[in-house]
């Protein structure tokens, strides 16, 4: 049954010309030439972007979110987890000489220090890099204050992060957007604490809020809360990155 549901929303965005699609794509460290599940080298990033503007996607910002009528037919979000330092050592070059632009989206408690939260720790950028990100290419967002995973977290767990997250920007004068990537895609499991979250965005005066999900979204979207995002894996091959921007998980 929800494989029939899919398939009459799949078959109905593509069929409803007059909704644009957005395609959020979900990146996390960029690295000379290593590759992995969450580390794209230098040269996929570039292949990628050369693929996105020579198939007419245009790159948009979060602030454009904001005025739908406005968005380009085939809009692509860029986005980054967790404020990687590689972000600006490897991603920021090859972003700028495309003329494309990003978010990053930031866990505030760890800036200046490293991804402690996983296996492999990597360093992330500080408050001085933050501040000396060139803003014709990055903006910043939300990504919880310790990077934790709403998914078992309680209402007042998700204030606390929230809170301490938005504090961070503000106490420091760093431009910031109101937009939030959950850690992990991962929101309450128990569905009336996932609807006071909603709630709990909204009165925070939170925009947007992005979760994994590798489908294209309807926009404007049904749920800002609930965007979607397409994973962008560094050991994909390039045939399965073009498939994934394309028709998001068909394939
Ligand atoms: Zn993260």
């Amino acid at each position: 049954m929800s494989f029939f549901l899919s398939l009459v929303s799949f078959l109905t965005s593509i069929f409803r010309p007059s909704r644009r699609r957005v395609r959020v794509l979900m990146y996390h460290k960029v690295a000379a030439q290593h590759s992995d599940g969450l580390t794209v080298n230098v040269a996929q990033l570039e292949q990628q972007l050369i693929f996105l503007k020579a198939n007419g996607y245009e790159f948009i910002t979060v602030a454009q979110l904001k005025s739908p009528s406005l968005l380009p037919p085939k809009s692509v979000l860029l986005t980054f987890d967790d404020a990687y330092l590689n972000n600006l050592e490897y991603a920021y070059p090859v972003l700028k000489k495309h003329q494309a632009r990003a978010v990053i989206f930031v866990p505030t408690a760890y800036v200046g220090k490293s991804s402690s939260w996983d296996t492999t720790a990597e360093p992330l950028l500080s408050l001085a890099e933050l501040r000396s990100l060139d803003n014709a290419v990055f903006e910043l967002g939300l990504h919880a204050h310790t990077h934790q995973n709403f998914k078992n977290s309680s209402l007042l767990e998700i204030r606390q992060e929230l809170t301490q997250n938005l504090a961070f920007f503000e106490e420091n004068q760093l431009p910031f957007v109101r937009a939030l990537a959950y850690p992990y895609g991962g929101r309450p499991k128990d569905a009336r604490t996932k609807q006071k979250m909603y709630d709990l965005l909204q009165e925070m005066a939170i925009d947007y809020a992005f979760r994994i999900g590798n489908r294209l979204n309807s926009w404007p979207v049904s749920n800002v809360y609930e965007i979607q995002r397409l994973d962008i894996r560094g050991n994909d091959s390039f045939q399965m990155f073009k498939n994934k921007v394309k028709w998001g998980k068909w394939f």
